[in-house]
């Protein structure tokens, strides 16, 4: 199969269409309009075999999950997803590995009504890399710097399942899990790493509300350090509020629990803070979308984050995921 029939047959073919693409993929680039009163939230994520999944993984899965965590740094931000281009790094033209990437690809196209307007097709190492744009209403996107002292710090859904799901992935999660794994609690384990759900909405409904948002892509202790340092703040985190899966708790003692919360990557929930004045509003919202979110300690003017158990400091040995 030739080049342009390739970029036919896979991706042109499949992609779900919107009113506001001019012109999609075929031409040498791609027109597109931003509603008036919208600022344009651009992002960029790259999957390379071996490194961000296993060389074997699902190319279904694949697809899906080079759309999610790009949604997830949109949903960051408090924006809504609008368009994707897909740049593609391929060792050869592999039609059932593509039919199934592309498949996946289109059914997530179609679920986030989000459209693929354009990209590029290159052979060399399998590297997947996304570019996720969208829309914010101007003035509103939230950023990583704006944390103020007295602050609460939330983090959405449950994290360290990412992380526990790879231990899982890699054949190497008995020397963590208590024997036997729940099949259940496996399956849901590898779902969180495998297939990440971008927090959209609730990003969307922290619009007004956070002072400062980030996904959680390298593990809180890392990501929170970022607010920290864009907002020139620190924070006291209470290790015994981080909000854990039933999976999670019920697989690893908790002090492993613990550490995979605090130190895993890859389970793209959001954290964010907001001003304590804000908390009724807050909960009020995120149990109107059926949402979770854990208050796990607040932001206070020390420069530094502390971990604190039962009041006591807590120490931790690992950092979050850090690619150099
Ligand atoms: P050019 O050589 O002008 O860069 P290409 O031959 O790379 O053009 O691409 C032709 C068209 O196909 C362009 O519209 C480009 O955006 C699109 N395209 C190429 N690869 C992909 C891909 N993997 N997914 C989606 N669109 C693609
Ligand atoms: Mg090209």
């Amino acid at each position: 199969m030739k080049e342009f029939s390739l970029i036919d047959h896979f991706f042109k073919q499949k992609t779900s269409t919107r009113k506001d693409v001019i012109i999609g993929i075929g031409d040498d680039a791609a027109i597109t309009h931003i509603p008036d009163g919208q600022a344009l939230v651009t992002t960029t994520d790259t999957l390379l075999s071996g490194v961000h999944f296993l060389p074997d993984a699902d190319p279904f899965t694949i697809a899906q999950k080079a759309i999610a965590v790009n949604l997830s740094d949109l949903a960051a931000m408090g924006a809504e997803p609008a368009w994707i281009s897909l740049s593609l790094s391929l060792p050869e033209v592999d039609q059932s590995w593509l039919e199934a990437f592309s498949e996946g690809l289109r059914q997530h196209l179609e679920y986030y009504s989000i459209q693929l307007i354009g990209g590029d097709t290159v052979q060399g190492p399998l590297a997947i890399t996304i570019t996720a744009q969208g829309f914010v209403p101007k003035g509103q996107a939230i950023t990583r710097g704006g944390a103020n002292p007295g602050d609460l710090i939330y983090v959405t859904g449950s994290i360290g399942d990412a992380g526990l799901g790879l231990a899982i992935a890699k054949g190497e999660a008995d020397k963590v899990i208590r024997e036997p794994l729940l099949p259940a609690h496996g399956e849901f384990l590898l779902k969180r790493l495998n297939s990440p759900t971008p927090r959209l909405l609730v990003g969307t409904l922290l619009r007004r509300m956070a002072s400062s948002c980030i996904d959680l892509s390298d593990g809180l202790i890392s990501d929170l350090g970022h607010i920290l340092a864009a907002s020139e703040c620190g924070a006291v985190v209470d290790v015994d509020h981080l909000p854990l899966s039933t999976a999670m708790t019920e697989s690893v003692d908790r002090p492993t629990a613990i550490n995979y919360a605090l130190s895993a990557g890859d389970d793209y929930e959001l954290l964010f803070t907001i001003n304590e004045e804000q908390k009724g509003k807050l909960e009020t919202a995120l149990s109107s979308v059926n949402a979770m979110a854990m208050c796990v300690g607040h932001i206070n003017r020390s420069g530094k984050l502390e971990l604190k158990q039962n009041d006591q400091p807590f120490a931790t040995q690992t950092l979050g995921y850090q690619h150099f």
